[in-house]
């Protein structure tokens, strides 16, 4: 298949297609360099300016103060469940950590083995909603308060960062990382892996404010340590020249085709909302996995009253190029992610496709005979 469907995949996902023909082009020769951008060294000139550049266009798009560093890091988000814990914690320090969904829960388990670790607030079993501040058992004196902005599994999502009681945030974004602005105020660390909304995998963004970075513990391993990749300027080692590069291209996207981060963040609502109402208005036939107020903008979690009818779903989308939607396993059903690069066209396709599906089963005989869901916990 050489025609492109609509990929509805939580990571690696959906990328612009003007950035996709531009790293074809690149693959070949670089304009001016007369090599591919895989051939080039990372202490190249070339290479200064794509980290320059790439480092410059996300201090402007997410508009980072200055008393934070920008490290390009490898190991995927799940390198910092550790590196946060050992830089931050040890011997008689603690942290908070709040668990919305799977990967809060699994970063925490990664603290657990680098100092004493509690958990201000669990969602489990289901993970259907962030806390409300009131709800939080925060004890005074943490390094920091981690928390998952966006639960790609679970799609639950937080509309403003989460109360403290004074300690600094460390927040996972990778799956809404550039999808709307971010409020430093409270941020200590922020990290993500790219491929969500920021290319392939293969880099790690990391923000972290200097104030943090001086609290890091002494004598780590230089490769675990943020304050030697801060003072190698992201080149410790051989950096992931290619990620950084589309990163950087999806950086200009955001900035001249998209209009900048204000008009991607009210896209995504838009194309979220199309979906919700759709799955709200079916009459109980399909219900969401979260709850309203923590639905997420980027991953749409939902299902209908059987996996049987889940699966056929799921074959017929696949076979109207409505490709990736299988939730995960953990949670079942649906999932259809709508990060910044896939269109709206792709969100009206699969509502179409929905509506079709659900009038058609409404109106079977066999189909009404089967038990409809109740309106979902949303
Ligand atoms: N955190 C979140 C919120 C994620 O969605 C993912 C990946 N899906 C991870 C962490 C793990 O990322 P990686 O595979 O890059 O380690």
């Amino acid at each position: 298949m050489t025609e492109r469907v609509f990929n509805f995949s939580a990571g690696p996902a959906v990328m612009p297609l003007p950035v996709l023909k531009e790293v074809q082009r690149d693959l070949v020769a670089l304009p001016g360099v007369g090599m591919s951008i895989l051939e080039i060294s990372h202490r190249s000139p070339w290479f200064d300016d794509i980290l320059a550049e790439a480092e410059e266009n996300l201090r402007r798009i997410l508009e980072i103060p200055s008393d934070y560093r920008v490290l390009f890091l490898q190991g995927g988000a799940q390198l910092q469940f550790s590196m946060v814990p050992i830089n931050l914690l040890g011997p008689g320090r603690r942290a908070e950590y709040l668990l919305t969904g799977s990967w809060g829960k699994k970063a925490m388990a990664e603290a657990k083995r680098e100092g004493d670790v509690h958990v201000a607030w669990n969602g489990k079993p289901d993970y259907v909603r962030v806390p409300r501040d009131g709800e939080l058992d925060i004890q005074p004196g943490a390094e920091y308060l981690h928390y998952t902005s966006n639960e790609t599994i679970e799609g639950v999502q937080f509309v403003v960062p989460p109360a403290s009681a004074g300690a600094p945030l460390v927040c996972d974004a990778s799956s809404d990382f550039l999808s709307a602005s971010v409020d430093w105020e409270r941020m200590g660390l922020l990290y993500a892996c790219a491929q969500k909304n920021a290319g392939p995998a293969g880099m790690t963004v990391v923000v972290i404010q200097d104030q943090l970075l001086a609290r890091r513990r002494d004598g780590l391993h230089s490769m675990l340590d943020f304050r030697a990749h801060a003072e190698a300027g992201s080149r410790l080692n051989t950096p992931p020249v290619f990620a950084i590069y589309v990163f950087l291209l999806i950086t200009r996207w955001i900035e001249r085709e998209m209009g900048g981060l204000a008009a991607l963040a009210r896209f995504n609502r838009e194309k979220a909302e199309m979906l919700y109402r759709l799955l709200d208005d079916s009459g109980g036939f399909y219900s969401t996995h979260a709850e309203r107020a923590s639905r997420s903008v980027m991953n749409v979690t939902f299902r209908t009253a059987t996996e049987d009818l889940d699966r056929e779903l799921l074959q017929r989308a696949d076979r109207r190029g409505l490709a990736q939607l299988k939730g995960h396993r953990s949670v079942g059903g649906m999932r259809a992610s709508l990060y910044n690069a896939l269109p709206q066209a792709g969100v009206e396709a699969l509502c179409d496709f929905l509506e079709e599906f659900r009038s058609e089963h409404q109106r079977d005989p066999v189909g009404s005979a089967r038990p409809v869901a109740t309106a979902g916990a949303g």
